[in-house]
C-alpha cells in the first residue's frame, strides 16, 4: 500500500448502530478511543413503532446521563400492564412497583427517537464518527489488526481497527465472517405490527383509545397487544400464527378490525383513518432466537440481536443490548490496552457474564411463546389460572415484575408454578 492510499485507522470500528453500538460509543467516547460507526441505513428514519425500555434501560441512560434528556422527547411512562383475557376479563395487573430497583416505571418510547438521542450525545466527540450509508462486507484478522471492507456511495472502503464490533443485527454478517458457531432460527409465529396517530382533538375520541393503559388481551391462539409511545401516537402488535397472512386475514381486513374494536373500543376506526385497510398495510415483525455458544473470537466481538436476538414476550431485546454494551465497555477498554488487536482471552470476561443471562431469558422467552401462543384449551384455562394466581400472590408478582424489569432474572420454579396455579384455580 503507498501513502498516498493509507488506510484509516481506529480503535474500534462497529458495525450497525443499534442501541447496542450507540450505548457502547457512549460509555467508551468519554475515554477517548477512536471510534467509527457504520450503518447501512441512510439515516435513523422513523420506525413508527413502539418499545418498553425496562427499568434496567432506565438505570443505564441515567449512568449516561442522558435518562433526563430522554423523559424530555415524547414517550409514555407505565407504572403497570393489565393482561385480560378474550372477554377483555381482567387477569392481572403488572406493577412495575412491585419489583426490585429504583425505577417502579418503563418508558415506552418510538426507538428511534431513542437512537437520534444517543447519536446526538456521541456528535460532541470529534474522535467518534457514524457513517451511514455504509455497508460492512468483509474483515481480515492478522497480528496488526482486524481489516474491515465496507461499501459506500459506490465504492468500496476499508479501515483498520483493534477490534470490530457486531451490532449488526440477528442476521449479523460480522457473525457469519468469524465463523462464530450457534443456533439461529425464526419463531413459528410473527407479530403484525402498526402505529396509529391519533387526531389532535383527542376530546373525540373513545376511552379505550385516548387513555395510555397499556393492555395485552389473550385468547386462544391470539395476542393484541396495544399501547401509547406518546400523547398521540399509540402502537399494537397481533400475533400472527404460523406467520400465515392468508389464514389470518381470510375474512378479511374489516373482520380483524372488527375483532380487536370488541377490545378495544373505538380502535377500527382509527385503523382506518391510518390508512390500514388492505392486509399489506399490516407489517410483519419477524420473530428470531439467536443463542451462540460464543460471542467473541480474535478481533471481533459481537452485542444485541447479533448475539442473542430473543423473543419479545420478554420485552427485552433493546435492554438487554444496552446492558451487554455497559459490560463489555469496560473489559474492552481493558483489552485495547494490550496491543494492535483484541484477542478472544481479552474478551472471554464480557461473554462469561453475559451468555448465561441471555440464555436464561430465552428460556423464558420459549416458555411463555408455548404457554402464551397456544391454542390448546387446557393450556388457555391453565394460563389464565396462573395470571390470576400470581396476581394474588406478592412474591410472584415481584419476581416477574423483577425479570420483565431485566435488572434481576428470576424465573419461576415448578413450585411457583403449582403456587399460580392453584391459587387461580381456588381463590382462598
Ligand atoms: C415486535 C418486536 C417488539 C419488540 N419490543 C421490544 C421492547 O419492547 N423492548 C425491548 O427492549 N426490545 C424489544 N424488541 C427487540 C429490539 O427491537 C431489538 O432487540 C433491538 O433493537 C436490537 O438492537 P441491536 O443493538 O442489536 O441492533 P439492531 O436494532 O438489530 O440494529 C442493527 C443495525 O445494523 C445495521 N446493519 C445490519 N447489517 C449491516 C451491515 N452489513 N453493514 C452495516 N450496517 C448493518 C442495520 O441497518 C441496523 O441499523 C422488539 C423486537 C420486535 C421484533
Amino acid at each position: 500500500m503507498t501513502p498516498e492510499t493509507r488506510i484509516e485507522a481506529f480503535d474500534i470500528v462497529i458495525s450497525g448502530a443499534g442501541i447496542g453500538a450507540l450505548t457502547l460509543a457512549n460509555y467508551l467516547a468519554p475515554l477517548g478511543f477512536k471510534i467509527l460507526i457504520l450503518d447501512r441505513r441512510p439515516a435513523f428514519d422513523p420506525l413508527h413503532r413502539g418499545e418498553l425500555v425496562q427499568p434496567l434501560g432506565l438505570a443505564i441512560l441515567e449512568e449516561l446521563s442522558l435518562l433526563e434528556a430522554l423523559k424530555q422527547t415524547p414517550h409514555t411512562l407505565y407504572r403497570s400492564f393489565d393482561f385480560l383475557d378474550d372477554q377483555g376479563r381482567l387477569l392481572m395487573r403488572s406493577s412495575y412497583g412491585m419489583g426490585e430497583g429504583p425505577y417502579p416505571y418503563a418508558l415506552a418510547i418510538e426507538p428511534h427517537l431513542m437512537d437520534h438521542l444517543l447519536a446526538k450525545n456521541l456528535s460532541s466527540y470529534s474522535h467518534v464518527v457514524l457513517r451511514h450509508e455504509s455497508d460492512f462486507r468483509d474483515l481480515t484478522v492478522d497480528s496488526s489488526g482486524v481489516t474491515a471492507i465496507y461499501g459506500r456511495g459506490g465504492e468500496t472502503r476499508q479501515v483498520l481497527a483493534r477490534v470490530l464490533v457486531g451490532d449488526d443485527g440477528r442476521h449479523s454478517r460480522v457473525r457469519e465472517l468469524a465463523h462464530i458457531p450457534g443456533t439461529v432460527e425464526s419463531y413459528r409465529d410473527s407479530y403484525l405490527g402498526g402505529s396509529l396517530l391519533l387526531p389532535e382533538d383527542l376530546a373525540s375520541l373513545t376511552p379505550a383509545v385516548r387513555e395510555s393503559a397499556g393492555r395485552y388481551f389473550l385468547g386462544p391462539r391470539s395476542i393484541f397487544f396495544f399501547f401509547s409511545v406518546s400523547e398521540r401516537r399509540r402502537f399494537f402488535l397481533v400475533l400472527l400464527p404460523e406467520r400465515n397472512r392468508e389464514k389470518f386475514f381470510s375474512k378479511g381486513v374489516e373482520a380483524v378490525l372488527e375483532k380487536l374494536d370488541r377490545h378495544v373500543p373505538g380502535f377500527a376506526e382509527i385503523a382506518r383513518k391510518n390508512g390500514l385497510d388492505k392486509a399489506e398495510d399490516f407489517v410483519e415483525l419477524s420473530v428470531w432466537k439467536v443463542d451462540l455458544e460464543r460471542w467473541c473470537a480474535d478481533g471481533v466481538v459481537l452485542l444485541g440481536d447479533a448475539a442473542h436476538a430473543m423473543n419479545p414476550h420478554v420485552a427485552q431485546g433493546r435492554n438487554q443490548a444496552m446492558e451487554d454494551a455497559r459490560v463489555l465497555a469496560p473489559v474492552l477498554a481493558r483489552a485495547l490496552l494490550s496491543g494492535p488487536l483484541v484477542r478472544r482471552e481479552a474478551l472471554l470476561p464480557y461473554e462469561r457474564a453475559r451468555i448465561p443471562v441471555t440464555r436464561s431469558l430465552h428460556r423464558l422467552a420459549d416458555e411463555m411463546t408455548r404457554v402464551w401462543n397456544s391454542g390448546n384449551p387446557l393450556v388457555v384455562r391453565a394460563r389464565e389460572a396462573a395470571f390470576r394466581g400470581i396476581g394474588r400472590i406478592p412474591s410472584l408478582e415481584r419476581k416477574i415484575v423483577t425479570t420483565i424489569g431485566g435488572t434481576r432474572i428470576l424465573p419461576l420454579t415448578l413450585w411457583d408454578k403449582i403456587r399460580a396455579l392453584a391459587a387461580g384455580l381456588f381463590p382462598s
